[in-house]
């Protein structure tokens, strides 16, 4: 796991604000090929680009300040269902009590309401089987299909 992780939309960072003149908390609007984009000063409110955020990159075009707006009520609207993922992740982890849940193999078959340990993810619960040798797994903020039941060839 990287100590350092690279920021998102919504995120705050430290970016030279052209108006202030000086380092400012920021937020970050909008990311492309990447790197942080489009930011808007928490002191002023205006935004801007972020600086440094070109180097060794080609040019793209910039998303404009309707784009970037739309981009944050999309964002806004991401939330409740993330909200509603970890409920949903929480019952299940009622649901399925106490004791230590075997790590993830995907060689394993699982059954739905199952505990997962995943090494990358976290804790996780089968929501469903989805198909041969497919199973969704519900993690506190995502949900992932994993591979189930798959035989070595040569075990
Ligand atoms: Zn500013």
């Amino acid at each position: 796991m990287p100590l350092w992780k690279s920021p998102s939309v919504g995120d705050e960072i430290d970016s030279r604000c052209p108006r202030c003149k000086e380092e400012t908390i920021h937020r970050v609007v909008a990311m492309m090929t990447g790197s942080v984009h489009l930011v808007i000063c928490t002191r002023c409110n205006s935004q801007h680009r972020h600086r440094g955020s070109l180097r060794g990159s080609k040019k793209v075009a910039w998303p404009t300040e309707r784009q970037a707006k739309v981009l944050l009520k999309y964002r806004a609207a991401k939330e409740p269902k993330s909200q509603a993922l970890l409920q949903e992740w929480q019952t299940m982890k009622e649901s399925a009590g106490e004791g230590e849940p075997a790590t993830y193999d995907q060689r394993h078959a699982y059954v739905e309401g199952q505990a997962v340990r995943h090494p990358v993810f976290g804790l996780g619960f089968v929501r469903r089987l989805t198909g041969p040798k497919k199973m969704e797994v519900l993690f506190p903020d995502q949900v992932k299909v994993l591979v189930t039941d798959r035989r070595g060839s040569g075990d």
